[in-house]
């Protein structure tokens, strides 16, 4: 008889968030294991569960996912939580949960709080589609590629952010999407929680004369309809201005034009080459 390994959700915030389900688990799993086993510990016994804890996270996940395995191969039942809200979602698991289903060990998620689909159901942005992004690039370079790819997005994108890099995060949003609505969700289910809703510029105004504390995330309303495609007239004459202008590598004037519009690297490369074969 094998074990059964259980992916627990816990509080964001609010520990009322907790479910009776999530309880019993914790208080019937032999071992539990957690993201960080001091942090769990307050949580645990809040709940007066006192049950074998022991660490995985980011820089031990393959020692202890081994271990885990060899738990559950011996017939024992264990739960995975992290320092807040649902494992795997940017926080480690994954690969556990890889791990166990490949050698065929029950993996039962027990459902609970996650921010990104806790600031969604507030943020008042359409809820039909939307794009989970996880946390974005710390560096800037990076920052803004992964913000030129999402242009066009037709459905809300949500961002992790931390809290000392909201405000360069917002300025390059505005500067790569333009005016585009947005949300920051703050703090969610806790006493200073806060929507702050508006364009780019509102909420940076909100927030820049602020000390910004606590926890975010930010949601990105879907680009008005066709406004990745809009700029497909002219980006000849971009392509034309950096590479005959400017002296730009075709690569480096694909790069930036495909940063500036948001259009797919493709379509702005078979431009470029169509410039150069015409010259
Ligand atoms: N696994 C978690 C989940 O399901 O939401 C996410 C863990 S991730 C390491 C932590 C990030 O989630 C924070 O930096 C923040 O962006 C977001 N977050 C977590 N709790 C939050 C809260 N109470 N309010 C706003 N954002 C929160």
């Amino acid at each position: 008889m094998t074990g059964t390994l259980y992916i627990v959700a816990t509080p964001i915030g609010n520990l009322e968030d907790i479910t009776f389900r999530a309880v019993r688990i914790l208080r019937e799993a032999d071992l539990i294991a957690a993201e960080d086993t001091r942090h769990s510990r307050k949580l645990l016994s809040h709940f007066g569960i006192s049950k074998p804890l022991t660490s995985y996270f980011d820089h031990n996940k393959t020692l202890k996912g081994r271990y885990i395995l060899d738990q559950l191969e011996s017939g024992l039942s264990v739960a995975l939580i992290t320092d807040a809200g649902t494992p795997c979602i940017s926080d480690p698991g994954y690969q556990l949960v890889r791990d166990a289903v490949a050698a065929g060990f029950a993996v039962v998620p027990v459902p609970g709080p996650s921010a990104a689909i806790t600031a969604l159901s507030a943020s008042g942005l359409p809820t039909d589609a939307f794009v989970f992004e996880g946390f974005l690039p710390n560096r800037q370079g990076k920052r803004r590629e992964k913000l030129a790819s999402i242009k066009g997005e037709q459905r809300v994108v949500i961002f992790y952010e931390s809290p000392n890099r909201l405000l360069a995060a917002l300025t390059d949003l505005q500067e790569v999407l333009g005016e585009r609505e947005l949300v920051v969700a703050r703090e969610l289910t806790k006493v200073y929680e806060e929507f702050i809703r508006g364009n780019c510029s509102t909420v940076i105004d909100t927030l820049q004369h602020r000390t910004i504390k606590g926890e975010v995330v930010i949601l990105v309303a879907p680009a008005a309809e066709g406004a990745a495609h809009k700029d497909v007239a002219s980006v000849a004459d971009l392509l034309a201005l950096l590479m005959e202008d400017e002296g730009l590598s075709l690569k480096d004037a694909v790069k930036q034009v495909v940063l500036q519009t948001g259009l797919p690297r493709g379509e702005v490369y078979t431009e470029a080459l169509k410039l150069k074969e015409r010259d």
